[in-house]
């Protein structure tokens, strides 16, 4: 039997990476190496539990990480900066859930990508992987109808829309040969005028405990489309992003998605 892959998790304090922690203690593909954490977070030097009390201890910084073959990281676009200096110097494989990343850190990781196997998804769950596929033949078949994109998440999150909406903001626009920067239209409000033809609309809801919901509106006259995703429990992200981690050690270097997961099957 091959070795467990030595996996590191960047944001391993936070939601996402206690899900993954939980998964951990049944999962024999991995042995969690190092675990990040925000530099004077109260976790720094304590315990890490994964299903069981363990040596290793929450960490702030990449110093002593000792050589993973593969960093999860779901933390915030300064976290994954970080985390990606330290793949590009060590050659490790990076898979990454963050989002509300902007250009400059966009470009470093298409940058990094010709170095290094990267693999990002906005939405770690399979079920959204088929909504974009079917968002995308529903906008290229129905080119004529409107499209409106809702998403709503707890009130924690900072970022908006969300990557997964902007995600499928971009297949629905590619699907309609434009781009999401010439079809968005992210807020309405007064005297907006009559909708413009073509346009991709997003509506945003926030509050309490809710994990992660997108519904993608075709509208039509007389009918409607609606193809929605509701996620109930955050640990199918963290699942998501094991599998892609699994497959993504040993790939070549380049940008990669979870489609290519799904696609090609360890
Ligand atoms: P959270 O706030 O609960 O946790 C953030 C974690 O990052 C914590 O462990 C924190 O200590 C760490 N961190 C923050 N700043 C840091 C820094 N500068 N250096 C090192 N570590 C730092 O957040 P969360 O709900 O776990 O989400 C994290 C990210 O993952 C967000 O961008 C969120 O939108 C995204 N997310 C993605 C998916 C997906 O499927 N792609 C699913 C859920 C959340």
């Amino acid at each position: 039997m091959s070795r467990p892959l030595r996996l590191a998790i960047s944001g391993a304090s936070g939601r996402m990476g206690r899900a993954l922690l939980s998964l951990l203690g049944d999962d024999t593909r991995f042995e969690l190496v190092h675990a990040m954490v925000a530099p004077g977070s109260a976790h720094t030097g304590q315990p890490v539990f994964v299903g069981r009390a363990d040596s290793l201890r929450y960490a702030h910084d990449w110093m002593h990480a000792p050589a993973p073959d593969v960093v999860i990281d779901f933390s915030g676009p300064a976290a994954l900066a970080t985390a990606l200096d330290y793949c590009l110097m060590h050659g490790t494989a990076l898979v990454s859930g963050t989002t509300g990343i902007d250009a400059a850190l966009e470009t470093r990781l298409a940058d990094a990508s010709k170095r290094i196997a990267i693999l990002r998804a906005a939405n770690f769950s399979l079920g959204v992987v088929l909504l974009k596929r079917l968002l995308r033949e529903a906008a290229a078949a129905l080119p004529g109808w409107d499209l409106e994109i809702v998403e709503a998440h707890h009130g924690r999150k900072q970022d908006a829309p969300s990557g997964t909406a902007l995600a499928l903001g971009h297949a629905a626009a590619a699907a309609r040969h434009t781009t999401l920067e010439a079809a968005a239209v992210y807020s309405r409000e007064g005297q907006t005028g009559k909708r413009v033809d073509g346009s991709i609309g997003f509506a945003v809801v926030r509050g309490g405990d809710i994990v992660g919901e997108h519904m993608a509106m075709l509208i039509g006259q007389g009918e409607r489309l609606e193809l929605g995703h509701r996620a109930t429990d955050r640990s199918i992200f963290a699942r998501g992003a094991l599998q892609a981690a699994h497959w993504l050690v040993g790939r070549a270097p380049g940008q990669w998605q979870l489609d290519d997961v799904i696609a090609t099957p360890h």
